[in-house]
């Protein structure tokens, strides 16, 4: 018997209304964790290259962490994989919430849906029981409704959903899939994929449970990461104001985009920033996802006012800076307002803010006029154009429609010079990072395989700030004075090494919030829990290595899909334009003396530090400089025989 997995891969033909499942490889454990790991595995043998993202050849790929299910501390995350309509290229988001332990206790460890189906189904799992329903009484209810009406079928409120809204069913280009309502699988358009296979949702309830190999050694190994994780004095924090906590300080460092991320600093900020969230009357409850220990999720209210009655997950800090400050608003109450629309109609957020902020961008220079917006005033800063925006997006209404294909195709569209200000590389609006403030983050953005973000490299230890990320930084590096985010130098190590910690904590079902965001729990700590929980002792290198196995797997997939060095970049803005409040005399100098006189200050990514910066990274993972493609002893060493057979 496997010990901590379930065991199983369950497949759905939609196409063919076929249902069967497999066991899960000894060997897929050993090699790739788990999770975003077992995904990319199953997702590169099983697609062939060059197939439209949102045809039926597509697969939409979902995955539980190897610890989910178990109580080691924050491990409900689920990884959603597939091809991207975004970038045509591979895309893994991961999500919170229950749904992912509900699988597995089910008795899953992985769902595989292929094909699609003529009319809107949903997949019914209910232990060993799987059924494809009928959802067209479902099709055009958002996310809200629809999980209801499951549940309501199900009679049992329990039933966890993933599931898309509207979005999703209009091909919305970063649709997202949506778990426990209020959690989003956002990034790159998986829900999109979801929807041009017409499934509407996937509702499941398991009775199985999760059994470890050394339940002592389990315990004591979680033990020690919960203790040393509420030891890391920014837990509470994380608690208390959630992401949206850091607000006040990012601004105060020039570094929180504002303005389409013309600025890096917006008067006011605070008033949209955790700290006053949780003053405020909107505040009604922190939430977590299964087993987590900080709780970082906030649900709000709007009880008077134009928004009255407005209820919903978040607003997370991605998105106070997506679509309050980014379209030059501090108005919580429209942040609140657009994420609940994101939320039940099933988009992501930080997408969804690139794109209003992009056209706010097209109507002030006048490429985007009030007669194409059915009269609709695109100012920076205006709240109800910005809510209703979102809604336009959703329902591909008038230049929602164009909007809702992603801000490249949209820049492609409108022309006028557009595609210099929508903030995008591969395809993939940028998350909320102020690359042009932090060196190692601009690396990180321009190499991940899905697009600019932070969730595949998340290097927040080089701002030196905390403790613990200058002792991180000391260990990979050799030195802590390269906890510095405006040195070039050793930027490659910083990101490597954090790349290959990200993929082993997804695929383990862990969150960042455990480790590189928050310090609390090292790559040792999580092999100390692995070890126990599968009953074979998993050193911290060789989990470290599986993380490089499975970031170079997915590198492979990008290359066969025709992906070179070029696609390696980051957003023209970041790397032509200084960022404005830096580039103001005053600014910079206070900044680089608060820094202590930082050598090589520059509020710009510009090419040529982001061609030394990749130069060093490709050296350092042994990929070609010229092409970034994995050399075959590369590979060989890695024992991914499957990517140099191709
Ligand atoms: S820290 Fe936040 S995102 Fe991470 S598992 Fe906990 S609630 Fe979810």
């Amino acid at each position: 018997m496997s010990f901590a997995i379930a065991g199983k891969i369950l497949h759905v033909d939609l196409t063919h209304r076929r249902v069967w499942s497999e066991r899960v490889p000894e060997a897929w454990i050993r090699q790739f964790i788990g999770s975003r790991g077992v995904n990319a595995k199953i997702l590169w043998d099983s697609l062939k290259p060059g197939v439209d993202p949102l045809s039926p050849e597509n697969l939409l790929i979902f995955g539980t962490g190897t610890l989910s299910g178990t109580f080691a501390p924050t491990s409900g995350r689920t990884t959603v994989t597939c091809k991207s309509p975004t970038s045509h290229l591979y895309l893994k988001t991961n999500v919170g919430g229950h749904w992912g332990t509900e699988l597995k206790f089910a008795g899953y460890d992985y769902l595989v849906i292929h094909g699609a189906a003529d009319t809107p189904v949903y997949l019914w799992i209910d232990n060993d029981k799987v059924e494809i329903r009928d959802a067209r009484h479902l099709w055009g209810k958002d996310v809200r409704q629809a999980t209801e009406l499951i549940q309501q079928e199900a009679e049992d409120p329990s039933v966890q959903v993933a599931l898309i809204g509207q979005g999703g069913e209009n091909l919305v280009y970063f649709a997202a899939v949506m778990v426990s309502v209020y959690n989003a699988a956002a990034r790159g358009g998986a829900g999109a994929v979801m929807g041009s296979k017409k499934l509407k949702a996937v509702a499941v309830r398991g009775h199985g449970s999760v059994k470890v190999a050394d339940r002592e050694g389990f315990y004591r190994s979680c033990h020690v990461a919960i203790k040393n994780s509420y030891e890391d004095a920014t837990a509470k924090f994380a608690h208390l104001y959630g992401t949206a906590g850091s607000v006040p300080m990012v601004n105060e460092a020039r570094a929180f985009p504002s303005y389409n991320f013309r600025q890096g600093y917006i008067e006011g900020a605070e008033k949209v920033g955790g700290p006053y969230l949780a003053e405020s009357s909107y505040l009604k409850r922190r939430l977590g996802c299964n087993a987590c220990i900080f709780c970082c999720h906030r649900y709000c209210e709007i009880d008077t006012g134009r928004y009255a009655g407005c209820f919903t997950g978040g607003p997370e800090y991605e998105t106070i800076s997506a679509l309050g400050t980014g379209c030059g608003s501090i108005d919580l109450e429209v942040v609140i307002k657009a994420n609940e629309l994101c939320n039940i109609y099933g988009m992501d957020t930080i997408s969804t803010g690139n794109l209003i902020q992009w056209a706010m961008e097209c109507y002030e220079k006048k490429i985007l006029r009030e007669d194409q917006l059915e009269g609709l005033r695109l100012e920076w800063g205006n709240g109800d154009a910005i809510v209703e925006m979102v809604k336009r997006i959703a329902f591909r209404q008038g230049v929602g429609n164009i909007l809702a294909d992603g801000v490249k195709r949209a820049a492609e569209k409108i022309g006028h010079g557009s595609e210099k200000w929508a903030v995008q590389s591969k395809g993939l609006e940028q998350s909320r990072v102020e690359t042009r403030a932090a060196f190692g983050y601009a690396l990180a953005f321009a190499v991940n395989p899905r697009g600019p973000d932070h969730l595949h490299s998340e290097t927040i230890a080089e701002f030196g700030t905390r403790p613990g990320g200058r002792r991180l930084i000391k260990k990979i590096t050799g030195d802590e004075k390269y906890a510095n985010p405006r040195l070039v130098e050793k930027r490659a190590e910083i990101v490597r090494w954090h790349e290959d910690c990200f993929a082993a904590t997804d695929s383990l079902g862990l969150c960042a919030f455990i480790n590189t965001s928050r310090f609390g729990v090292d790559p040792q700590q999580m092999a100390d829990m692995f070890s126990a929980a599968i009953g074979r002792r998993v050193s911290e290198e060789e989990l470290m290595r599986c993380g490089r196995r499975i970031l170079t797997l997915e590198k492979g997939f990008n290359v066969r899909e025709g992906a070179t060095r070029a696609d390696d970049t980051l957003p023209w803005r970041l790397m032509n334009e200084p960022l404005e409040s830096l580039a103001r005399g005053q600014d910079v100098m206070k900044a680089v003396e608060q820094r202590g006189g930082v050598e090589g200050f520059v509020p710009i990514n510009s090419p040529q530090m982001l061609n030394r910066m990749l130069d060093e990274y490709y050296d350092l993972h042994h990929w070609d400089r010229k092409t970034s493609w994995p050399y075959r002893e590369t590979l060989e060493e890695l024992g991914l025989d499957e990517v140099i057979e191709e």
